[in-house]
């Protein structure tokens, strides 16, 4: 994947990318500041994940 991971925030769905090696992928949204984040790499392995209606 590049080296980034993907994390998105439960609050606000905010996606956003990380670098592989930065460990921070929980603690506060950096967007909304609030919530928690989950890592959503793996769900981003093909496009769909942006077409596909959320659950
Ligand atoms: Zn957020």
């Amino acid at each position: 994947m590049l080296g980034l991971r993907y994390v998105a925030c439960d609050d606000c769905d905010t996606v956003w990318a990380v670098p592989a090696a930065d460990p921070a992928v929980s603690g506060p949204c950096p967007d909304c500041g609030g919530g928690s984040v989950t890592e959503v790499t793996d769900r981003l392995g093909d496009a769909s994940y942006f077409l596909a209606e959320r659950e």
